[in-house]
């Protein structure tokens, strides 16, 4: 339904999109930081019923495309150009190294990706021996070493019930308007006991929380562990594993005590995470007041450092870190 909202008059109200609620409460207001495709001013809600966070009001499903900047696909890497496909997986090694421990202990079979992007898990495990095949919902991705990307919506896609060994989500079940149709698809797809690992950001993390971490209005469901346990018994699956850490996409607990200290030093909110947030000058937050270098700055952003890495640690060990992988099985028959 449209809001009527006239200062954002595309804007849609949404239920929750894992359990299909109407009853939610808001957190907190946001925009988009990152890439500032928009000034509009989007909301949290948490489910009152699975607890789940969710964006609403978003950006229509037809008009998300606008809020993915070519630059988006190339944000990890830090870049604003195009690399060669070599120095794509050697900035990439660790992170397809950890992303691969969650099928370490799989023998080599079929694996579908889905958020294939450029092709960077797949083509690492095809290197291992995997049968690899790839998703990606939008073609102006690069696929530097022709991976076999389909290209679409994977919800329209037509694949052989049952078949693959393995289907993996890194960062994308956040993003999609149907996160709930996504897993049941997926199960669909997987043969009896195959084995489902997403990576999804964790809404019960002081990153979520706090410092707003989330890339909004990209992400548009914020995961719980219990709100996953809820939908995988509806669906009748397994939820084998939940863990917190930040291997894969890390250390989003560093800043807080810088952010603390600018906001008490005068910077607004919205000040401060315009600095943090932004993907093309890290020395903007990390080095500078105002714009200007800082020896004061880089002094606390050291001491910020030095004392998140084992609050982060802790707070990995008890399931409250910001970046939340799991696993789901579908059970045999
Ligand atoms: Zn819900």
């Amino acid at each position: 339904m449209d809001t009527g909202n006239k200062s954002h008059p595309t804007s849609v109200e949404v239920c929750c999109p894992l359990c299909g609620s109407n009853r939610s409460r808001q957190l907190f207001d946001t925009r988009d930081y990152a890439f500032h495709c928009s000034d509009e001013r989007f909301t949290l809600q948490r489910c009152n019923d699975c607890g789940c966070g969710y964006l609403s009001p978003r950006p229509p499903e037809h008009e998300i495309y606008r809020y993915y900047p070519k630059e988006f696909y190339w944000s990890w890497e830090g870049v604003q150009q195009d690399l060669s496909w070599s120095e794509v997986i050697e900035k990439r090694r660790q992170q397809l190294d950890a992303k691969a421990t969650w099928l370490a202990d799989l023998p080599p079979g079929r694996l579908l990706d889905i958020g294939a992007q450029k092709g960077e898990f797949i083509w690492y495990m095809r290197s291992l021996g995997w049968d690899v095949e790839g998703v990606e919902l939008d073609n102006d991705v690069p696929n530097p070493s022709d991976m076999p990307i389909r290209y679409g919506d994977f919800l329209d896609m037509v694949f052989e019930p049952a078949s693959y060994d393995c289907i993996t989500f890194w960062a994308v079940l956040e993003h999609v308007y149907k996160p709930a149709a996504f897993i049941r698809k997926a199960a669909f797809l997987l043969k009896p006991g195959g084995r489902l690992v997403a990576l999804v950001t964790n809404l019960q993390s002081i990153q979520a929380r706090w410092y707003h971490a989330d890339d909004y209005p990209r992400h548009l469901t914020i995961f719980t562990a219990a709100a996953l346990r809820k939908l995988c018994r509806r669906e009748g699956l397994r939820l084998v594993q939940v863990r917190t850490d930040q291997k894969i996409f890390g250390g989003a607990l560093n800043g807080g005590l810088l952010y603390a200290v600018k906001r008490l030093g005068g910077y607004s909110q919205d000040e401060a995470f315009s600095e943090w947030k932004q993907p093309h000058d890290p020395d903007l937050f990390w080095g500078c007041w105002r714009s200007r270098p800082s020896r004061f700055v880089r002094a606390v952003s050291r001491l910020d450092r030095a004392i998140t890495w084992p609050i982060e640690k802790l707070l990995d060990y008890l399931g409250f870190g910001f970046i939340m992988t799991f696993v789901i099985e579908k059970p045999h028959e």
